[in-house]
């Protein structure tokens, strides 16, 4: 029986996509994708039509380029300090979580002088900062725009007239964004995009070149693979190909806005169901709940065993909280069906009235 995935990823993706890219790895025009060289014809259309979609699949206004690079958004935290330096040699740090510190303390090891201008470390990460004011002496200002882990969004993002670099690695393409407020943004395509293996960059052509780093390897430098097209080197090929079909899949069913719609639709009904249900509590402030992770708890700890027992009996899996957090994290990516949330939603329910 196929699992209900709610793993916070790599993550669950089309059952359609994972039959085509099965096939391709078995014949991609005669080879398999896995053996087919990245300067092949066929591939070069396979890397400009990934780079195409994500302009189409977000209204990617003219002035941008749309790169595949590897080291997941891990790395993203190094190159978008080191290419969005300017002559400050400062920046604006949101902390909202360990992504948002992660790339905080990054961004000082590439030399950045950083402002952690808002921060909800003081209670453990359960809201988003809203009484702020963005510096303006520094060259840039970074947030994390869904925090994995903790399971808080933003609902509205940070206004500045400095360049906007956002890490959207765990809510990209699950609702509708405007690119031309962002200088860059990056994600790990592992969340909503495709495997394990490519990284998404979304950057200005104005930002490239124009890095005061005095440290700077070619593979960190986004002018460097905006130049060849993002194949500066072997790109992450079978990555980039999953992700190409995963972004045909998307705009074939409607695009970003109907995933926003379905996204909210089984946001609605799982909080629902944690707002109803007396054995369950949210962890974090209601207006800033993730669409993507919904964190809860057992109000009765001694529960724990039962109601494990339980989700695991009706097939779900990746229920469990992060390793820092604790509790229940249920990941709800585009791809996961509302059939699977509607599993959870009656396990719970049915947990309540054996137990309550
Ligand atoms: C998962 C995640 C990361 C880390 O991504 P890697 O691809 O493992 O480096 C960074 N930021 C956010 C918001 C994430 O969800």
């Amino acid at each position: 029986m196929k699992k209900h995935n709610f793993g916070a990823g790599p993550c669950i993706l089309p059952q359609e996509v994972f039959t085509q890219a099965a096939a391709a790895v078995l014949d991609f025009n005669g080879l398999s994708i896995l053996e087919v060289s990245h300067r092949h014809k066929d591939y070069e259309a396979v890397m400009q039509e990934a780079r195409d979609l994500v302009k189409k699949a977000l209204n990617v206004p003219e002035g941008y380029e749309v790169l595949y690079l590897q080291g997941g958004a891990t790395l993203g935290f190094t190159i978008a300090a080191l290419n969005m330096m300017r002559d400050t040699k400062k920046a604006g740090y949101m902390n909202t979580g360990t992504w948002a510190s992660g790339a905080i303390k990054e961004a000082k090891k590439a030399g950045i002088d950083v402002n952690v201008f808002a921060s909800s470390e003081d209670k453990n990460f359960n809201y988003i900062p809203k009484d702020y004011t963005v510096p303006t002496d520094v060259d840039y200002i970074h947030f994390t725009s869904n925090n994995t882990i903790y399971g808080t969004q933003f609902k509205s993002f940070p206004k500045t007239d400095l360049p906007l670099v956002c890490d959207m690695s765990s809510d990209i393409f699950s609702q509708e964004i405007n690119v031309a407020d962002f200088d860059l943004i990056y994600a790990g395509a592992q969340k909503n995009l495709g495997p394990a293996g490519a990284t998404l960059y979304i950057v200005k052509n104005d930002v490239l070149g124009k890095s005061t780093s005095p440290f700077m390897p070619s593979y960190l430098d986004l002018k460097v693979h905006a130049e060849k097209d993002s194949m500066y080197n072997t790109p992450p090929v079978f990555a980039v190909y999953v992700a190409m079909l995963n972004l045909r899949n998307l705009i074939e069913n409607g695009g970003v806005p109907a995933m926003q719609k379905r996204n909210e639709e089984k946001a609605a009904l799982l909080y629902g169901e944690i707002d109803r249900n007396p054995l369950f509590q949210g962890t974090v402030a209601v207006e800033d709940r993730s669409l993507m992770n919904v964190n809860f708890l057992l109000t009765n700890d001694a529960l724990k065993d039962a109601f494990d027992a339980a989700w695991k009996g009706a097939g779900i899996v990746g229920l469990n909280g992060h390793r820092s957090v604790g509790g229940y994290r249920a990941s709800m990516y585009n791809a996961l069906e509302l059939d699977s949330v509607k599993v959870l939603v009656d396990v719970m329910n049915d947990f309540a009235q054996k137990n309550g």
